[in-house]
């Protein structure tokens, strides 16, 4: 795949350890600390002016994941878990889309509080981003009744950047998952 921004990142494609990206600080009230690709961060910046004018402020919670990071996690987890719970709940390293720098996971700020993942769920603000993010390249990257392909769970709060606004209103007009996409380009 030419396209990095078409990049496939699943439980059966492997990230490059040597991966690179233009990686930047990202500002959040929610954490100090995250990073995301250049793009893919100017653009989610734009999602998030777009959500606030509707009403409902949205933040990042999640970002950019270096392997490194991926692989502690992974190894702290499965000394305290063990490895049924560590593969069934961890991306191993490589695996995890948010080492590309092109995957947000966005929380809910309301009335003084943080809402994340299922803690949001219900909640108008998660159609009006499914609605609304292809306007700045975003996909849902885990659909619902996708599950089986993508083989995640339901998470409207994980966002791909995949840069073509005409490609992701597609995916979502559609109601593709990317792995639907990327093999349809195949055909
Ligand atoms: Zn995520």
């Amino acid at each position: 795949m030419n396209n990095k921004y078409l990049i496939l990142v699943n439980r059966n494609n492997q990230i490059s350890e040597k991966y690179e990206c233009e990686i930047v600080n990202c500002d959040s009230i929610y954490a100090k600390d995250r990073k995301l690709e250049k793009e893919t961060y100017l653009q989610f910046k734009k999602l998030e002016d777009f959500i606030s004018k509707k009403g409902y402020t949205i933040a990042i919670e999640s970002g950019y994941r270096s392997y490194d990071y991926q692989k502690k996690v992974w190894n702290e987890i499965l000394i305290s878990k063990g490895i049924e719970y560590t593969e069934k709940f961890v991306a191993k390293p490589g695996y995890s889309e948010h080492q590309t720098g092109l995957a947000v996971d966005f929380l809910l700020y309301e009335n003084g509080n943080f809402y994340d993942d299922v803690k949001m769920l219900g909640h108008p603000v998660l159609k009006l981003v499914a609605d609304n993010a292809w306007k700045f390249g975003f996909i849902i990257r885990y659909p619902l009744g996708k599950e089986k392909i993508t083989e995640y769970g339901y998470e409207p709060w994980h966002l791909r950047y995949v840069k073509n606004k005409k490609i992701a209103k597609y995916i979502k007009d559609n109601n593709l998952c990317l792995e639907e996409y990327l093999d349809m380009l195949k055909k």
